[in-house]
């Protein structure tokens, strides 16, 4: 294991006497040393299994000399464009210019390219042609397939056409890249390994394998965007790892091989994933403060997956189902150390995405998963084979509130509502010990038509949890400060849809919290509804008016309910 940063700068790579890295990591990021980042965790992962790996962070495209900073590395490239899509990262909802990036110094874009994981690969084709190149992280993963593409208004080819890498790798990443490397160091070429889990590459023929999922090609999708609808629902209930069939599209004359999802790392893979030493800081080269550190610096993340395949997740691809959760003793060792160090401010904060309370949860009988083609395990309502160790939970966390000096100790983001009433336990310690003062709830929307067609449950059950959590807080002696996140231009949302809910949150008497304009991501069901005007799921069609005048008006109207209103990514 490297003790200090993974080598960033060719100095550092000459002091660790590197002739030349195995792997370089090309990110569009700033390079912060926290397991929030892919980049970090497969970087120090890698360097653990003593392949030599660099972080080439933020390259610029104009400048040569970056991409020739550690020259030729002897296995391969691995690409990933951010912590979000380029696109997304680049430009709002209304289609306008980002000028800030939270993942750079300074906060202020500067040269994060639109496209970039193209553009990388681009790059890296231009000086090293014949090193392989291989992808991951949100763009990469959320554009393997046949996809929308918000800012053209088109359907775009599964990225690896476009890109000209080698392979995509979905899901948890870090096993696969040390499998990877061990293959190549053994003599194969990228080309020859063809049978991992979580991974995506292009074939010449149709591989020799018994069984199948055969997805509609490109093509067909582009003449008739109907097929995109049962190509995306394929797409996502292969998520499912205990049902999960290899799947092919043709795209031109050529194949898209999509292997099956992982199964979710077990609690030891986990712990060697978050256990390596990581410095929770941003590399020391940089001379202004990267925003999103602020948010991350004091937080504990226990836990990675997805269980809810809401209508605008994208987790399902980038994490993968089922959730992986690190164990007590590990999580404990990192705090002790957080303790110890400078940046410890008295502050404690356990955090999952995209919900806090995943963490540790799991399934009883997965023969009933295997059989089962629910998109969500908690939407609309909690499935009965969902596991929950929630005692647990409450046990580890009051442990921490023995730690020295220790005056906050909570969870950070969301929680999952059905999960967290399912247990009275659990919701009376998260009222009365474990929020800051201020939870947000994800409400989106109050109106049962636009929920339904976010893949939520309906408009009577979340009324009537967000009253009881209400009501339970009252109970409970707590004031506490309510919002509800609400997205603004998703299909079908009207300006009577609007109303309702402005109304609702003043009859709930809880605040506006973020305001999510919707940007329909790529090969998220939410995509297919905004593109196509059917909803993938139910099939039902509905109309939708892309003009950005109405979630412009709708945002305003929000920002009147409350004060501080910043626009929010959907
Ligand atoms: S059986 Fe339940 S836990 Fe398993 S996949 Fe289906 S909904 Fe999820």
């Amino acid at each position: 294991m490297i003790k200090g940063y993974i080598p960033s700068t060719k100095k550092e790579t000459d002091d660790l006497g590197w002739k030349k890295p195995d792997v370089v990591i090309v990110t569009g990021d700033a390079y912060i040393d926290h397991p929030y980042f892919q980049t970090a965790s497969a970087g120090r992962f890698l360097n653990s299994k003593g392949f030599r790996t660099a972080m080439l962070d933020m390259p610029d495209i104009s400048k040569d000399e970056d991409w020739k900073k550690f020259g030729r590395p002897a296995l391969f490239f691995l690409v990933v464009s951010g912590k979000e899509d380029s696109m997304a990262m680049n430009y709002t909802a209304f289609k306008k210019f980002r000028s800030t990036d939270p993942y750079i110094p300074g906060g202020q874009r500067t040269h994060r390219p639109d496209r970039a994981v193209i553009r990388y690969c681009n790059k890296l084709k231009e000086f090293y042609k014949d090193v392989p190149v291989i992808l991951a992280g949100p763009e990469a993963v959320c554009r393997m397939t046949t996809h929308y593409d918000y800012w053209t208004d088109k359907l775009r080819k599964p990225i690896l056409f476009d890109s000209k890498a080698d392979m995509v790798l979905f899901g948890n990443i870090e096993h696969n890249l040390v499998k990877i490397c061990e293959l190549i160091k053994s003599g194969q070429r990228l080309s020859d390994i063809r049978k991992l889990n979580g991974t995506a590459y292009i074939s010449k023929e149709v591989p020799e394998i018994k069984s199948f999922i055969k997805l509609p090609s490109h093509e067909k999708m582009e003449k008739d965007s109907n097929f995109l609808s049962a190509h995306h629902m394929a797409v996502h209930r292969n998520q499912n790892p205990y049902r999960s069939n290899v799947m092919i599209q043709k795209v031109l004359d050529r194949f898209l091989v999509i292997h099956k999802a992982q199964l979710p790392l077990d609690e030891s893979e986990t712990d060697e994933i978050f256990g390596m030493g990581f410095k929770r800081k941003a590399h020391p080269k940089y001379k202004h403060e990267i925003p999103i550190l602020k948010f991350i610096e004091d937080v504990f993340i226990t836990h990675r997956g997805c269980l809810n395949d809401r209508s605008v997740s994208q987790e399902l691809f980038t994490e993968g189902k089922f959730i992986s959760s690190r164990s007590n003793e590990h999580i404990r060792k990192e705090v002790i150390h957080f303790i110890k160090s400078k940046e410890y401010n008295k502050t404690i904060k356990l955090f999952g995405l995209p919900y806090f309370n995943h963490y540790l949860v799991g399934v009883g009988n997965q023969k009933e998963c295997s059989e089962c083609d629910r998109l969500s395990c908690t939407l609309p309502d909690l499935c009965k084979n969902i596991k929950t160790r929630n005692g647990e939970i409450i046990r580890i966390i009051e442990g921490f509130d023995k730690f020295p000096n220790v005056r906050n100790n909570f969870y950070a983001g969301k929680p999952d509502m059905k999960l967290l009433l399912s247990d009275k336990e659990m919701y009376k310690d998260f009222l009365t010990n474990r929020n800051d003062g201020k939870v947000e709830l994800s409400v989106e929307s109050f109106s049962a038509p636009v929920r339904k067609l976010m893949g939520l449950d309906d408009e009577e059950s979340i009324l009537k949890d967000v009253k009881f959590l209400v009501k339970r807080a009252g109970e409970y002696g707590k004031k506490i400060n309510f919002e509800a996140s609400v997205t603004t231009g998703f299909p079908g949302q009207t300006d009577g849809e609007v109303d309702l809910n402005i109304k609702s949150l003043k009859d709930l008497a809880i605040g506006t919290g973020d305001v999510n304009n919707f940007i329909p991501l790529p090969l998220t069901l939410a995509s297919v509804l905004y593109y196509t005007g059917t909803d993938p799921v139910t099939e039902d069609t509905t109309e939708v008016d892309k003009k950005l005048s109405i979630m412009k008006t709708h945002n305003e109207w929000y920002k009147k309910t409350r004060k501080g209103h910043k626009e929010k990514r959907a």
